[in-house]
């Protein structure tokens, strides 16, 4: 099987091609504007990496639809910091360039495997989101935040249909809150813009404080990036054809925990942590703050979010395994270890 993975680089597409090339035998061509996340497979015969802008390649895109048998279009901008200041950017990368590709698909009547986003059920008010009867419940215009959940809706509902009339070939996909190594880059959370694990991991390197934005009681489930490729590999695969025409929520309802608790839990593995001893960091504090100083005006946010993964345990016998506790672990030793790396490149170009 040939694969297609545009935004390869990312933090789906670079986990995606390490289980691909190890558990399958299938070919993968991707494209990234860089490939530093890849960089361990680049000398795979079954990776076939190409430097590019996803709206700027496109005939190279185009070219790659026509002869490859899966498309997983993963470029897109996720981080809430980015929707509140650069809206349009989000609509147009997310959606505009993605609706380019999706219709590459419905042409050349290839499968495509699209990111749709936990964010499209937004407030939504029930316990467990369910893929197919939970409302989406998005806030006013000028909350700028909602136009990634909107963007990624609208491109959900053209699969669909799409998929009802054209009977193209779909399967969309949900992640909760996937954490884990290469999930943001730590210079995003130099300005403040990265997702909350990352963004807190960056503080307790430089012994900043973690800040809880409007009180810090807001939940989310984590999900470690393992298991929610497991969960991403059994749709790929599609036995008996049993993701197509579906939605899936991929998440871990079993780590479900508040913002507060993600900082003093991080804290707490941060403490004794041979890396901060060693350059006797001093330990964070944890404060507030509010949402207009932390991302500006135009944000709103989302108090529960708890995905129902019943579908996909009865549709493929998902299992998320691994508990908070070792995600955030391995989390923190990926950024302390790309910290080291970056020191190492100073140190030599200077
Ligand atoms: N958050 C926070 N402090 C930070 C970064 C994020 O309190 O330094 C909060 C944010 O307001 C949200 C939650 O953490 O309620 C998760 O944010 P993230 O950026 O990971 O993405 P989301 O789950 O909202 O898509």
């Amino acid at each position: 099987m040939k694969i297609l993975i545009l935004g390869v680089n990312g933090f789906i597409g670079s986990h995606l091609v390490g289980r691909i090339l190890r558990d399958t035998t299938w070919e993968v061509y991707g494209m990234d504007l860089g490939n530093h996340k890849v960089s361990e497979y680049l000398g795979n015969p079954r990776f076939h990496y190409r430097e590019g802008d996803i709206s700027i390649s496109k005939e190279w895109i185009e070219y790659h639809v026509k002869n490859c048998d899966v498309v997983l279009p993963l470029v897109a901008i996720a981080t809430p910091k980015v929707y509140v200041t650069d809206p349009l950017r989000v609509f147009e990368l997310d959606f505009e360039e993605n609706l380019r590709v999706v219709r590459q698909c419905v042409k050349y009547k290839k499968r495509v495997v699209f990111p749709s986003t936990s964010e499209v059920y937004g407030m939504c008010p029930d316990a467990e989101f369910d893929e197919e009867t939970s409302a989406l419940v998005t806030g006013p215009i000028p909350m700028q935040r909602w136009i990634y959940s909107t963007s990624k809706q609208l491109l959900d509902r053209v699969i669909w249909g799409y998929g009802f009339r054209d009977n193209l070939q779909f399967t969309l996909f949900r992640p909760f809150n996937w954490m884990g190594p290469k999930l943001d880059s730590l210079n995003t959370a130099k300005e403040g813009s990265s997702r909350l694990v990352t963004q807190f991991a960056w503080n307790l390197f430089n012994g900043e404080p973690l800040k809880l934005v409007d009180g810090g009681a807001q939940r989310r489930c984590f999900c470690d990036v393992e298991d929610a490729m497991d969960g991403l590999m059994s749709i790929l695969r599609n036995e008996g054809g049993k993701a197509d025409g579906r939605i899936f929520n991929i998440g871990n309802p079993a780590n479900d925990h508040s913002v507060q608790d993600i900082a003093e839990r991080m804290l707490e593995i941060w403490k004794d942590h041979p890396f901060r001893l060693e350059r006797n960091i001093p330990l964070s504090q944890i404060v507030q703050e509010t949402s207009g100083a932390f991302y500006g005006k135009g944000y709103q946010d989302v108090l529960v979010r708890t995905p129902s993964i019943r579908r996909m345990r009865e549709t493929f016998g998902f299992d998320p395994k691994i508990g908070i506790k070792e995600a955030l672990r391995k989390a923190i030793d990926f950024f302390v270890e790309e910290h080291k790396a970056m020191e190492k490149i100073v140190e030599t170009e200077g």
